[in-house]
């Protein structure tokens, strides 16, 4: 049995807390694990501090719901080569990083469409500016209870806006630790990492590795948020013992290669996987070897490059996604063999995601074409999306119907 003990109080001593805050009443709360403890079910702590209800059975990922729990609703935002998730449960809402300081507007304007009059907690998973940058107009528009941020200091004018900004909204700032748990409605968030030891011994050899990884958990659905976390931060926490399976995973570091490595992958495995990248880049993110093993573990890809602004929503059970550019159509790139061999108009089995392709899209020459068009065959492998949805859909995506097929 595992059980959290609240000690937002104790926090809010350690915490870099702003002078003219004075909100330890009405402070979001953070649930400490017990120090030391981690991910460990085998240490228990008792404590005269506030202890939440045991009700959840050890190794237990699932929370328990109601009917009036509703939806737990996110909002994966564009914001070109950066990240920015909305989430909302139960009326309390909170945002994972806020994308580049030119995403402040955007982030502005959303929070006024969703009114959002403070956000509860505000994650910035790492200190570079296409994470923190848009978090300025969020604090702008509404401040937030808390901001979890893995540095205290870091030389750049984005973080120095961000701090400036949650000191003029008497924002609690905690750096979390592995364990912490937060709560959003009926959902749960926990903190796998980064590790405190991490930045003591300067093992971390870059920013993207200190990143807040999370797990978000309602229901019996969960979805995992890495930040711009690289193979280093990935095998830690693989090594640190934590379940780490997710159904939708989003995806590290705008789809690098640096991330998502196969072993990592392999425990999260998850059924959805959303890349959060400006078309176009200078990176050449997402990876074609990260699309490849995404695509190995079946997991449907999602991206704000080619699909706007993506809607998750879970009921506690099933996941739903809309997204802006195309109503709930992932671009999948299917394994090979499998588009082949199946019929062009079968629906193969029963796990609800479509594997069915109606055009294959050109990837480099931007012209789509039916599944059978000669020119299909001659395509370079790595060029080719299957994709399933209608032909509106393509050419939204700025794809130009094949002269020779004429799909
Ligand atoms: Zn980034
Ligand atoms: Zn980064």
């Amino acid at each position: 049995m595992r059980k959290k003990n609240t000690i937002a109080a104790l926090l809010m001593a350690a915490l870099l807390c702003f002078s003219g805050c004075a909100q330890a009443d009405t402070g979001a709360d953070v649930t400490r694990a017990p120090a030391g403890a981690q991910t460990q079910e085998d240490t228990e702590t008792e404590t005269a501090l506030q202890t939440e209800d045991e009700a959840q059975p050890a190794g237990e990922t699932e929370t328990a719901l109601s009917d009036k729990d509703g939806t737990l609703d996110i909002y994966f935002l564009d914001v070109g080569e950066g990240d920015a998730a909305f989430l909302t449960c139960g009326g309390e809402s909170m945002m994972i990083d806020g994308g580049n300081p030119e995403d402040s507007d955007k982030i502005f304007s959303f929070l006024t469409q969703q009114d959002v009059t403070q956000l509860k907690y505000i994650i910035a998973t790492h200190p570079h500016s296409d994470h923190i940058g848009g978090l300025s107009g969020a604090l702008v528009k509404c401040g937030a209870q808390t901001l979890l941020t893995p540095a205290d200091s870091y030389d750049s004018d984005a973080f120095a806006d961000m701090m400036r900004y949650a000191g003029e909204k008497n924002v609690q700032v905690v750096k979390p630790s592995p364990g912490d748990t937060l709560t959003l409605g009926g959902a749960e968030i926990e903190i796998l990492a980064p590790d405190e030891t991490d930045f003591q011994t300067g093992e971390e050899t870059s920013v993207n590795n200190i990143s807040i990884i999370c797990k978000v958990t309602y229901g019996s659905t969960s979805m995992l948020f890495t930040g711009d976390a690289e193979a280093e931060e990935e095998e830690e926490l693989l090594r640190s013992g934590a379940d780490l399976h997710a159904d939708v995973l989003k995806v590290g570091h705008h789809g690098s290669d640096t991330s998502t490595g196969e072993e990592f992958l392999r425990s999260v495995s998850p059924t959805d996987a959303v890349i959060s990248v400006g078309a176009d880049n200078s990176y050449g993110h997402p990876s074609q070897t990260v699309l490849d093993r995404l695509t190995q573990v079946g997991a449907a890809v999602y991206r704000t490059d080619l699909q706007g602004d993506i809607h998750l929503q879970s009921d506690g059970t099933q996941l739903t996604f809309e997204t802006e550019k195309q109503a709930q159509q992932p671009v999948t790139r299917s394994n090979v063999q499998q588009a082949q061999t199946q019929a062009a108009d079968e629906q193969p089995q029963a796990s609800g995601e479509q594997t069915r392709t109606d055009y294959v899209l050109n990837a480099n020459t931007k012209k789509f074409h039916y599944p059978d068009c000669p020119s299909v065959a001659k395509m370079s492998e790595k060029n080719k999306i299957y994709y399933t949805g209608t032909r509106d859909e393509v050419i939204q995506m700025g794809y130009e119907p094949c002269a020779n097929c004429n799909p």
